[in-house]
This record gives structure tokens, sequence and C-alpha cells, in this order.
């Protein structure tokens, strides 16, 4: 970001899908924003309670092996009448190893007897800013995206749940809508722009009165 002394921000991440978005709503930082691939970063253990530790130490790892300024998202689907399920393991609801339809399956199995309100459920993004390792003022967003859970997929767009999310007033899932819509409405990407806002207001490391 011009100013701030961290020009390089490498992306804490190697879900295709999360970049892709990362990458439209991070653009207007300003940084040379790189994945951590560029560097051979291997994925964290992911071994936290909730999603913004896990983004945390994501964020850290991915800081320490490459000497940048590094950004995180620990994100998932939440349904609150299966008690919080998937969660911080949405990408490996269905196994280590589960692809998006084994997780999107094993989803719709677990809800086969749930109606109505039961259906509801919500995406979470736990986004944190370091910019070193030892940073010990990250900058840390989370948001919410509502939604009701379908009984079978559709649409062929976004990643993960995407299929199974009916977005409330769309009238779609959040596979049918194009990117620039879902990065508007979508849990990342009310996250990007609180952090973006707060890394504008460049109070974090110029001290309040700035
Ligand atoms: P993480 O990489 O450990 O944060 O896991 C994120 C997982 O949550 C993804 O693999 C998806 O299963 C799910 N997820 C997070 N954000 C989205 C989204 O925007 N659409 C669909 N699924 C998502």
């Amino acid at each position: 970001m011009p100013g701030t002394g961290f020009e390089t921000l490498v992306v804490a991440s190697g879900n295709a899908g999360k970049l892709r978005e990362l990458g439209a709503l991070l653009r207007p930082l300003g940084f040379c924003i790189k994945p951590q691939s560029d560097w051979a970063v291997p994925a964290a253990e992911e071994n936290a309670q909730t999603f913004v530790e896990n983004a945390l130490l994501k964020a850290r790892h991915a800081a320490r092996l490459t000497g940048c300024a590094a950004i995180a998202d620990d994100s998932g689907l939440v349904v609150p009448a299966l008690g919080g399920v998937p969660g911080i393991r949405s990408a490996r609801y269905a196994g280590l190893d589960a692809s998006d339809a084994d997780n999107n399956r094993k989803l719709l199995e677990s809800m086969a007897a749930l109606s109505g309100a039961e259906r509801q459920a919500f995406f979470y993004c736990a986004m944190v800013f370091l910019r070193t390792h030892d940073d010990p003022v990250p900058i840390i967003a989370c948001a919410h995206w509502w939604g009701e859970i379908t009984d079978a997929p559709r649409g062929r767009g976004g990643f993960g749940y995407d299929p199974l999310f009916r977005v409330p007033g769309e009238g779609c899932t959040s596979a049918e809508l194009d990117a620039e819509a879902k990065n508007r409405l979508s849990h990342r990407g009310q996250a990007a722009r609180q952090l973006r806002s707060m890394l504008a207001a460049g109070r974090e490391w110029q001290g309040a009165g700035a």
C-alpha cells in the first residue's frame, strides 16, 4: 500500500476460488498481491477452535515464511440447526481430502430432515492482515452472510458450498451470482471492505491521533 512501507502482500491461501475473489477485493489497496504458492509456502496447520484464530495463524505462518505483509481469510458455512457444523471444518467436512462435491453431498444428507427456518445458515469470514509475522496489532475484520440451504445444488459459479446457498432477495444460489455480485454481497466482500477502510484510515500504525 503506497506510503505504508508494505509493497508486497502475500495471500495465505491455496484455495483457488478464494484467491480469485480476494484478488478482486484487495486490488484497490494498491499492494502487489501474490499467493503464498509463489514462495512454495505449505498450508498452515489449522488447529484452533475459531475462524479468527485460524486466520491469525495462517497469516502469521505466511508472513514468517515470506518476510512479507500477509492477509488470510478463514471462512466457512455455519448451520445453526446442526449445532454450527460444518463451521471451521467446512473445507474438510466429508474428510481430509474431501472435494466440494463430497462436502455438499454430506451437507444435504445431514439436513435431509430439516425444513423451513431450520435450513437457515450463514457464511462467516474472518480476515486478518499482519504487517510482519510478529505484528502485535493485527487488523481483523469479520462478517456474516445469511441465506438458506437448498435441497439440491444449483449453479456453476463460485466454489465450496455456493451451489447450496440460496441468497435472500436474489432468487438464486451464490453459485448463480456473477463474480461482481457475489463480492458485493458476500461475507468475504463485506470483511474485505471493512479491512480496506481500516487500512486506509492508517490508524493502526500511525497512532490514534493520525
Ligand atoms: P478455509 O480455507 O479453511 O478457510 O476453508 C474455507 C471453506 O469454507 C471452503 O473450502 C468452503 O468449503 C467454505 N467456504 C468459505 N467461503 C465460501 C464461499 O464464499 N462460498 C462457498 N463456500 C465457502
